[in-house]
């Protein structure tokens, strides 16, 4: 273009700056045509398991990619597209990716990116959703070897301690509901799950296991497979609610049901589920296949009683909660959740508020109140295991130390002592050989030791 515009000039020898505004104009205008695509932003999510590099492009991604040794490095090849984003610490807190570093030629953006070691590696476009246009995602995971993989799965407990899982919901590119503040859901999550993993972490018997750690997404597949490796007894998923208006408030405690969602709100958290599957998930190409079919069997097997421990720790925790904090409902609610489908564990999702409230979007962040719901949830899982200790567990240890007499007082009830001694009303009934609920004041009866 340039050499044909030069000939051109020095036959008719027009006014240079015509030439020159002519020539940046067509340089200006073959770019536009070459370079019809964008790329805007660039996010590196670290995670324990694998990195997870998002690219925002202004249009479908045209691309393509290869890898190459010695160094480990990955290519990208972006066609008809510009970057426009610096590169230079992109990888400044990343583990597996070294360094970015990009050629333009052509129209075509190369971009290497040079690897700590080699990956299994998934490259994926995602369509635009949410506060997200359209995406190109490169999932790098850490390959595992065979028998750390089959060690992992096969250690076993056996301290007693029940293992309680704990899932931060949402993470990454995927920020959860967003309050009118700009509070992130996913921040709010993580605080009270960290919370709640060292009040578990203090307290003899159980130990927490978190699901995830910090600022990244888990597809929800591999959250429950995770759970499962880790031998998680039971499982709780924190989250906080958003709705389209400001008004709704109150926390709510979830349960999974094969049935289908009948309130509005059910529908609206289960439409909010996979909303975080495109923002932040959509790969999932990576699942453990082998895992997913025990799942199944186990899934059959266990589903009434894992039921039965869902709705009884859903209970003991909306009556902690109720201590603390306003109701959205006031019994378990059941939905149909991906992240409470690993039907083999008992799991349960709490919705500690409403991040779209002004007044609750207020509390979420305050440490103070984040420690009290996990206060809750962490009391709502131990008095439930307390009562109900898992064979072989060192709370069911306890249950075997024997009963002590107890004399009634005065506007003591059988509720009242049920809930102090960690034990069901049914229970004490039959140590006590009681037909009715009805105490007398003096009344002795046999209570457990572990009070
Ligand atoms: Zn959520």
């Amino acid at each position: 273009m340039s050499l044909a515009l030069s000939k051109q000039n020095k036959v008719n020898r027009p006014n240079i700056y015509t030439c020159l505004s002519l020539f940046f104009l067509l340089v200006f205008f073959s770019n536009q045509v070459a370079a019809a695509n964008n790329i805007d932003g660039i996010r590196v999510w670290p995670a324990p398991e694998n990195t997870r590099i998002v690219f925002d492009v202004k249009q479908k991604p045209d691309y393509s990619y290869f890898t190459l040794t010695n160094p480990n490095r990955l290519v990208i090849d972006f066609k008809q597209t510009k970057n426009t984003v610096a590169l230079k610490k992109l990888a400044a807190n990343d583990p597996r990716v070294k360094l970015f570093r990009a050629s333009y030629r052509k129209g075509k953006t190369r971009l290497v990116l040079e690897l700590a070691k080699s990956y299994q590696l998934t490259v994926f476009p995602l369509p635009p959703a949410g506060q997200y246009g359209n995406r190109l995602v490169v999932d790098l995971y850490d390959k595992k070897n065979k028998e750390r993989q089959e060690s992992e799965l096969q250690s076993k407990n056996k301290s007693g301690d029940i293992i309680i899982g704990i899932d931060a919901g949402h993470g990454g590119e995927d920020p959860g509901s967003i309050g009118h503040k700009g509070t992130h859901e996913k921040r709010v999550t993580l605080a009270i799950a960290k919370k709640l993993q060292s009040q578990i972490n203090n307290e003899k018997g159980m130990k927490a296991v978190m699901i995830r750690t910090g600022d990244y997404y888990v597809n929800l597949n591999r959250r429950t497979s995770l759970a499962r490796e880790k031998h998680v007894d039971f499982l709780v998923s924190i989250h906080a609610d958003a709705f389209r208006t400001s008004v709704p408030h109150g926390a709510s405690v979830w349960v999974v049901t094969k049935r289908r969602a009948e309130s509005e709100l059910s529908k609206w958290l289960i439409n909010r589920e996979k909303k975080s599957e495109l923002l932040g998930g959509g790969g999932g190409v990576i699942k453990n296949t082998q895992d997913n079919h025990l799942a199944l069997a186990l899934a059959d097997m266990s589903k009434e009683h894992s039921l039965d421990v869902s709705f009884g720790v859903g209970n003991k925790i909306i009556k902690e909660l109720k201590k603390i904090t306003k109701m959205h409902k006031k019994t378990p609610q059941s939905g149909n959740f991906a992240v409470l489908k690993s039907s083999d564990i008992p799991s349960i999702l709490v919705e500690t508020g409403f991040i779209s409230n002004h007044r609750e979007e207020k509390n979420l962040t305050w440490s103070k109140h984040q420690a009290r719901l996990a206060n809750a949830i962490h009391l709502g899982i131990k008095n439930y295991f307390m009562t109900y200790p898992l064979t072989g567990s060192y709370f069911a240890s306890l249950s075997y130390k024997g009963y002590k007499s107890y004399k009634v007082r005065r506007g003591e009830s059988l509720s009242m002592l049920a809930q102090r001694y960690n034990v069901s009303i049914t229970k004490l009934k039959s140590m006590n050989d009681l037909k009715s609920n009805a105490l007398k004041i003096g009344q002795t009866l046999k209570v457990p030791h572990n009070s």
